[in-house]
């Protein structure tokens, strides 16, 4: 036997019962964004180079480490997969001159790359949801965007995860504090590590996000991008907090809430749990109002944030939430092979109806003793056993035999009322 092989390292398989988690969350995903009317958008996993390193900026984690990038072999390019959603929206919202009729609101679900350490919470394939408003610059759509990941965990039913926000002002703003900044961590050098020594001068503000423990007290007493915040960016500020205090939304300012991309201004948030130990960030975002510029488009304010799926299955898991498991309607049971062109069709029938049917299939001896074929059908879960014997076919019957309700009687019923008695299993109110 040759070598098995295996999936790439940090790259998971997503398989049943497993993947009916994610068809319910992306389920629901989809229901939250039709109510705030949020429009689905799909690019391409593979994106030019040049887009992420301008898009993102060049002192980034992920632009540095953690991009899946490559010469195509036929042509040269240099290509990268995507190690995260927005640059591909906003250049394709440049690409259409999508913006041309108004702003737009947008969302995506799909795969992003990154080189990464695997670990709990960390993958190198991993799955975002992602919204993005474009053309819209007040604060009343940092708090829309905010509410919407709200109302998820609601429709989810999670509750432990917090909100932070902060401001990282305008340009100008934050070039004054970056001033504070690198006179206090140069007047500290002897507590950098190496990271931050080396993006003391490059990117400074990045620091302030760093996970290494001995340098949070450090950290902690740094000037505050806040406290150089203009009126105009204290006022956008203030819009934000009120909007949240009117809707009762508690959050907290997280004066060292800095993102790890480039493109953020203003506003910024993370939604937090305790309960993923150092991946305890489900979902985070902001505002980006010179991106869309940055990549060659005509400039327009934006917002929106990144969701980590597996963060947020993983918390719904530790939460204990139950997930509704889908189970066949009905299954049949088909003693004799003779009797499957018959069957097959009927169960077409039963099928165009929305009733979920699973038909029993014979192995190489044959359909199987009754017996088994009962066995099989009481484990599928499904309401209903339908159980098309021989004589009752050549009667144009059917025996209906309730599966997970003791006291109910099985009934037959002519197979030509089938199709309507399916009607009635999937209408409104019927029990389950
Ligand atoms: P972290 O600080 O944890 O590395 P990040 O700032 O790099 O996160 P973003 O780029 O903002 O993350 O992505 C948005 C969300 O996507 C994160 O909050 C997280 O939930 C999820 N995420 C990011 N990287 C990964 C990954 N490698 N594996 C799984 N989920 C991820
Ligand atoms: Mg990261």
């Amino acid at each position: 036997m040759s070598e098995q092989l295996k999936a790439v390292k940090g790259m998971n398989d997503i398989l049943p019962p497993e993947s009916a988690r994610w068809e319910w969350f992306e389920a629901t995903v989809r229901r939250v964004m039709q109510r705030y009317a949020y429009q689905n958008v799909r690019t391409p996993l593979v994106e030019p180079t040049p887009l992420f390193v301008r898009g993102l900026g060049e002192v980034t984690d992920i632009v540095e480490k953690e991009m899946y990038s490559f010469e195509d072999k036929l042509n040269g390019d240099l290509l990268t997969l995507r190690p995260e959603g927005t640059a591909g929206v906003v250049r394709a919202v440049n690409e259409h001159s999508l913006l041309y009729d108004g702003p737009k609101r947008l969302f995506y679900v799909g795969a992003m790359f990154r080189h990464e350490r695997p670990q709990k919470g960390r993958y190198r394939q991993f799955h975002q949801v992602g919204v993005e408003a474009l053309g819209f610059p007040g604060p009343d759509l940092d708090v829309e965007v905010i509410l919407m990941a709200r109302a998820l965990w609601r429709e989810l039913g999670l509750s432990d995860v917090r909100l932070e926000i902060n401001s990282l002002g305008q340009p100008a703003e934050r070039l004054a504090h970056r001033a504070a900044l690198i006179a206090y961590f140069e007047a500290h050098a002897d507590q950098l590590d190496e990271d931050a020594r080396r993006r003391l001068h490059s990117n400074p503000l990045r620091i302030l996000d760093t996970k290494n423990p001995t340098m949070q007290a450090l950290v902690e007493a740094a000037p505050k991008l806040i406290d150089h915040l203009g009126e105009a960016s204290l006022a956008h500020l203030e819009g934000v907090k009120a909007a949240l205090t009117a809707v009762g939304q508690p959050f907290t300012i997280n004066p060292r809430l800095v993102r790890g991309m480039d493109y953020y201004n203003l506003t910024v948030f993370e939604w937090v749990t305790d309960r993923l130990g150092s991946q305890g960030t489900v979902c985070a975002g902001g505002r980006y109002d010179g991106l869309i510029e940055q990549i060659g488009g005509k400039p327009a304010p934006a917002v929106g944030w990144g969701l980590g799926i597996e963060r947020v299955l993983a918390l719904l898991e530790d939460s204990g939430a139950t997930v509704p498991t889908v189970v066949p309607d009905v299954y049949a049971v088909v003693p004799d092979a003779a009797a499957l062109p018959q069957v097959i069709a009927t169960l077409e029938l039963l099928r165009a109806q929305g009733v979920t049917v699973q038909m029993h299939a014979g192995g190489k001896d044959g359909q199987g003793s009754f017996k088994s074929q009962f066995k099989k059908a009481d484990a599928s879960g499904a309401r209903h056993a339908l159980i098309f014997g021989a004589d009752e076919l050549a009667q144009g019957m059917v025996t209906v035999k309730p599966l997970r309700d003791a006291a109910a009687a099985q009934v037959q019923r002519p197979l030509a009322e089938l199709a309507s008695w399916g009607a009635g299993l999937r209408a409104p109110g019927a029990e389950a």
